[in-house]
């Protein structure tokens, strides 16, 4: 990692969470484990579209110690600092008579949410610490790796049937019913079936997930966190979501990934222009995502690049998801020698831009983000790393 970003190793925040665990609950942790948040390279608010999107794992994790215990009251808490909530909470297990149910404070809802929808039983009482390395509410998910963390850490003490795809999709749908967010799968897949030297090309409707080799030593993936997050009234994503729904409709397709601009073109006039605009994006974007796969696999990379800057601009002018400061952090990038592309990533409206450099032009090209970027920008260096893991050298 580069020393900019104030990101722990796994083993800095596996000493950490250790540490907790024995100050607050006393002796040992059984199990240890962790999840990687993700960078999604191209292919964005295609997810949820049935689309194609291609994210790598990231060596930023959630890391979870814990232990299982007697009696049904379970006990998590976070080292994280999280919004001012209390950073421990106690519930009981679930009952088919009383579920979990969303409450306070918001953050172990995540956790509730995979302790609900855990597909094997009987689950035992536990208690858990929880560390992190991957920035909250950043766009580099850090919800979905902490929901994978849970999932990875319950199956410790009560294997499921080790498949992956249904864990991928019962943290998704966790992240629905408990955190209220209609989230797509990529963050929770990739999280999962990261693989480390590669980006996963997903099929979001097959749920096919393709790695595509990702670990040239003379390219870096570079991070940048705005550290903003404009905070509009909350609906902006669902309501993107429904502008979709309703555009595919309008089209008679069941999602947009089954649309063409030919299709689009034709039902103009049968819709409103907001409406063609974000269709427009995704169908584009989806082919984007395919091409940029290829061109990752040829190792064309100033065509991945130029892929990547398209992508931003039609986040930015058709899906209306940036924000100015994003929009300057990728101009800046671009304006170095040796930067193939950049865009925003993730859901928009602040979090982080993703960069594909020359190796050799790292240094300048933060030093220019730097200069032109009037806010605190973080940056990491990253790899594409492994999915989610059980961390070794625990007792069990
Ligand atoms: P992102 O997934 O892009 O980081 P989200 O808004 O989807 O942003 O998720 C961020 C939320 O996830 C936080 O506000 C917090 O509730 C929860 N969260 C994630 N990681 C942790 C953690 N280590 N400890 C406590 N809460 C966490
Ligand atoms: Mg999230």
């Amino acid at each position: 990692m580069d020393g900019e970003g104030s990101a722990a190793g796994v083993g800095a925040l596996l000493a950490a969470a250790l540490r907790v665990y024995e100050r607050s609950y006393g002796g040992e942790a059984q199990v240890a484990v962790c999840a990687p948040g993700r960078v999604n390279l191209i292919g964005e608010h295609t997810d949820y579209n049935q689309g194609l999107v291609l994210p790598m794992a990231l060596p930023l994790v959630t890391v979870i110690v814990g232990s299982s215990t007697s009696g049904q009251s379970c006990s998590v808490e976070t080292i994280t600092d999280s919004a001012d909530e209390p950073r421990r909470v106690d519930f009981d297990l679930p009952t088919e008579s009383s579920p979990l149910t969303r409450g306070r404070p918001a953050w172990a809802n995540y956790v509730k949410g995979v302790v609900q929808h855990y597909r094997a039983q009987p689950l035992p009482a536990f208690k858990a610490v929880i560390a992190s390395s991957v920035p909250l509410g950043g766009g580099l998910s850090s919800s979905a790796s902490l929901e994978v963390a849970v999932y990875t850490f319950l199956q410790q003490l009560c294997p499921d049937d080790g498949d992956k795809v249904a864990k991928a999709v019962a943290c998704q749908q966790a992240e629905h019913t408990h955190a209220g967010v209609p989230c797509g799968i990529m963050d929770q897949f990739v999280s999962v079936l990261g693989k480390e030297g590669h980006a996963l090309l997903i099929d979001c409707r097959s749920l096919e997930a393709t790695p595509v080799p990702l670990a040239d030593p003379a390219l870096v993936i570079l991070i940048t966190n705005s550290n903003v997050r404009h905070s509009l009234t909350g609906s902006e994503y669902p309501s993107r979501r429904k502008q979709c729904e309703n555009a595919a409709a309008i089209l008679g397709k069941s999602s947009l990934r089954d649309a063409t601009m030919q299709n689009l073109e034709d039902a103009k006039d049968r819709m409103d222009s907001v409406t063609y605009q974000r269709a427009h994006h995704v169908i584009e974007e989806i082919a984007r995502t395919a091409q940029a796969a290829d061109a990752l696999k040829r190792g064309a990379y100033a065509e991945f690049g130029r892929l990547m800057v398209e992508s931003h601009n039609s986040l930015r002018d058709l899906y209306e998801v940036s924000c100015p400061e994003l929009d300057v952090l990728v101009a800046a990038a671009m304006e170095v020698d040796g930067v193939f592309g950049s865009r925003m990533t993730g859901g928009g409206f602040g979090g982080c831009t993703v960069t594909l450099l020359q190796a050799d032009a790292t240094e300048r090209t933060i030093k220019h983000i730097q200069e032109k970027y009037s806010g605190r920008p973080t940056f990491y260096i990253t790899t594409p790393s492994e999915g989610a893991r059980v961390l070794s050298g625990m007792k069990s």
